[in-house]
């Protein structure tokens, strides 16, 4: 346990540093921690689940718990150190018709790529905005349907929240996204043959801004500033968020792209940044059909 303990408190330090040394673009998750229970995190904050989506109470925080995925099962990506001078903004939660367009507007207007992971059930709420974030050039996957703890819910569940989200994406977007993030950063070893039945690739971050929780947008800029590497990831969220409706990730994101583009980077989404495809072979598609109300 306390090797866990240990593992996870370094773990986070090497995301919060967006250590391209110690952090190449895939390595198995959980490598250095002999885990195989899904114990919860006693660091991580208390965060509401997401229960009422549409509320926007439910901050949906992504705390960087890496959890307890067996030793060498699966890869997760982290950045791509080797990318060069490029990053990915992400934006996780949505899509919803108040934050997200705002998003788009503002990326659009700086001819700025992103990647959107998109819960299923907003996804199904609010399908015109998935087809404007594809329309626009964005990638999208899949962040489960309704965004709860991999570590707290069984396999079975695990499974059916990425199938029927899957299945709704595909419905909408035409085709079947390559890239899963999971709520909060968190798999459990028992989601490992899961993952891989979806042939999805895990992909989390390097650079969390923790704007859900509010962190004033000059704090997001100050973080971004001393953490972000050539090739890294930047978490960031289009849904949800507390009081504020995510206004200071809006009023960050207006500062922090032309003050990226100043420093020489290169805005791509996660599929270019890794060298993935964004889309899994139309061959794999065989989620199931019918249910997708979760
Ligand atoms: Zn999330």
């Amino acid at each position: 346990m306390a090797s866990l303990r240990v593992w996870i408190v370094c773990s986070a330090l090497l995301l919060a540093a967006g250590c391209s040394a110690a952090n190449p673009a895939a390595r198995p998750a959980g490598s250095g921690a002999a885990a195989s229970a899904a114990p919860a995190d006693p660091q991580a904050p208390q965060q509401p689940k997401l229960i009422d989506l549409e509320a926007g109470k439910a901050a949906v925080p992504s705390a960087g718990k890496l959890a307890s995925v067996k030793k060498n099962a699966l890869k997760v990506f982290y950045s791509n150190p080797k990318a060069g001078k490029q990053v990915a903004l992400t934006f996780d939660d949505g899509p919803d018709n108040r934050t997200t367009p705002i998003i788009l507007d503002i990326l659009k207007r700086n001819h700025v790529k992103a990647t959107f992971f998109l819960v299923g059930s907003r996804a199904s709420a609010y399908p015109d905005m998935v087809k404007r974030i594809i329309g626009d050039g964005n990638a999208i996957g899949n962040h489960s349907w309704s965004h709860p703890d991999f570590a707290r819910v069984s396999a079975d569940t695990a499974r059916k929240e990425i199938a029927d989200t899957e299945a709704t994406l595909t419905a909408i977007a035409g085709y079947e996204p390559s890239l899963f993030r999971p709520p909060y950063g968190t798999l459990k070893a028992e989601d490992e043959p899961v993952i891989a039945q979806s042939r999805m690739n895990v992909v989390d971050w390097s650079v969390d801004t923790r704007d859900w929780a509010g962190t004033p947008a000059k704090q997001i800029l100050t973080l971004v500033r001393k953490e972000l590497h050539p090739g890294g990831i930047i978490l960031q969220h289009c849904s949800g968020g507390g009081t504020g409706h995510l206004a200071n990730t809006v009023e960050a994101l207006k500062i922090l792209i032309p003050e990226l583009k100043e420093e020489g980077y290169t805005f791509v989404t996660v599929p270019e940044l890794l060298n993935l495809p964004a889309a899994l072979p139309a061959s794999s598609v065989k989620v199931a059909s019918g249910n997708s109300q979760g």
